[in-house]
């Protein structure tokens, strides 16, 4: 590669600093890329996808690392983490950001303005990778997917070119759940919307009482306004010194809220009366602290994980989380059930799957890899996904994580004639798979 036309910096296996720009969040998809381009600008993008196209390489495309599926061995990898910058423009309600930016950066930026965007459970997340998988946000019951509010992108194909693409063009349909099987995206464009505030954080309740939050949680989040957004997880913690006295050692029940209303603790007394908490951090805060309603880890680590969305969560299913996740599993497992709805049941269909207007929940399940393996967590998870299989009704593309086959992503999470059209596109736009393949 002429390194001379590229103002990033190019690695190789062995050199210095190839370890640290191959090394994302998600520790369990190691990768051995030929060649790795720490791209600053649009244009040593294009020189990276021009040089890959000329010497027959795969190209990958890694910000952070958290949602890494497939391997980059042998091919080149661009790494966007250089590339962060944001533009908001307060009076369009928009945002411009780079390919590597996160969420934390437009948060940052966006709040100043009384503006926010339609960012996830952790500031940490890549704006773009997310987007590209639909973006389930905190606020995805009032305003739906983030990839239905993207204005526009830029995006370099596999002929090596930079083209802007916008609603209407079949690039901007693909990209939107297609994910990097379409080319690298080097900059979006996107709506915020005008939030300040928000009545946000969880209630933790202790492991005798997991059966009595999930089934308090099921019936008072059906009759939730739009306004609310909500999760519950089941956690395992270990007795660690550095988590939270109240929740060391136990296995315990979280139920997440983001809310925009100011009458919060009123509409979540009945969660409150429903058993004793362990701890309650549920309180008014500004947009910009979001990231400590989940409270997730922040540390690199590796982890499985799958989901199914269902139609319904029947007292069966209910039974079925429970013995797959709860205490006594058999494999450790966090899981994750968001209730959809609201404006996710209104807004366009991307491709992406799942997203689709009769799944009512979405449940995830996500085991860190030690040394069980993937083997045993892909057995364990999927006896609970065969439990839920009658209410199944799709998969999401975001909270696929760990080591998949593109095909294995690709076949699961897009219904058929998504499919199908995702790979006619592909032929047309990227007929040598220089990107991931559809499948
Ligand atoms: C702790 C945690 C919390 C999360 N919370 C949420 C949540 O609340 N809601 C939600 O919807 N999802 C959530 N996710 C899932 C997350 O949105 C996906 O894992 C997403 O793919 C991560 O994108 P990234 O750029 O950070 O990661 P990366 O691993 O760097 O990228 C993920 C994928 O996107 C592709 N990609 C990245 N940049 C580009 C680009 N410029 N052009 C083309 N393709 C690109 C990569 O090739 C890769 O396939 C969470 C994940 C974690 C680990």
């Amino acid at each position: 590669m002429d390194v001379t036309q590229l103002t990033g910096e190019v690695f190789q296996p062995g050199q210095d600093g190839y370890d640290e720009e191959v090394t994302g969040f998600q520790l369990a998809v190691p990768s051995k890329p030929a060649v790795v381009v720490g791209a600053t600008t649009a244009e040593d993008v294009v020189t990276a996808v021009r040089f890959a196209a000329a010497h027959d390489l795969p190209v990958a495309v890694q910000a952070t690392g958290h949602g890494l599926t497939t391997s980059a061995d042998g091919g080149l990898l661009i790494s966007t983490r250089r590339m962060t910058g944001v533009e908001v423009d307060a009076v369009a309600r928009t945002a411009r950001v780079e390919a590597g930016t996160r969420w934390g950066a437009v948060l940052e930026a966006a709040g100043p303005h009384g503006l926010a965007p339609l960012s996830g459970s952790s500031p940490d997340v890549g704006v773009v990778g997310y987007t590209l998988s639909g973006g389930f946000g905190l606020m995805a019951r009032r305003y739906g997917r983030a990839a239905d509010h993207v204005r526009a992108l830029d995006v370099v194909t596999a002929d090596g070119e930079l083209r802007r693409v916008e609603p209407g063009s079949d690039l901007f349909w693909a990209l939107r759940g297609g994910r990097d099987s379409f080319g690298v995206v080097t900059a979006m464009e996107f709506d915020l919307v005008p939030v300040t505030d928000l009545y946000g954080g969880s209630l933790y309740f202790d492991t005798a009482d997991l059966s009595t939050a999930l089934r308090a949680w099921r019936t008072w989040s059906a009759a939730a306004p739009d306004t609310l957004t909500t999760s519950l997880a089941m956690i395992e913690y270990p007795d660690l010194p550095v988590l939270p006295e109240p929740l060391r050692g136990k296995h315990i029940a979280q139920i997440r809220i983001a809310y925009l209303g100011e009458d919060g603790d009123s509409l979540v007394a009945p969660l409150r009366a429903a058993a004793p908490t362990l701890m309650d951090t549920l309180k008014p805060m500004p947009f910009t602290e979001s990231g400590s309603i989940a409270a997730e880890p922040r540390q690199p680590h590796g982890y499985h994980g799958t989901n199914t969305t269902v139609s319904q969560l029947n007292d069966a299913m209910l039974d079925a989380v429970l013995e797959h996740a709860g205490p006594g599993a058999p494999v450790p497992t966090v899981l994750i059930i968001d209730r959809l709805g609201g404006a996710l049941a209104r807004t366009p269909e991307t491709p992406g799957a799942g997203w689709d207007s009769a799944a009512e929940f979405v449940v995830r399940t996500l085991s860190v890899v030690g040394d069980d393996g993937v083997a045993v967590i892909r057995r364990a998870h999927s006896k609970l996904s065969d439990a839920l299989a009658p209410w199944t009704t799709g998969r999401l593309l975001p909270f696929v994580y760990g080591e998949h086959t593109a095909a294995e992503v690709a076949e699961s999470v897009h219904p058929a004639t998504d499919l199908r059209r995702l790979r006619e596109l592909k032929r047309r736009h990227d007929p040598g798979n220089t990107f991931r393949p559809v499948g």
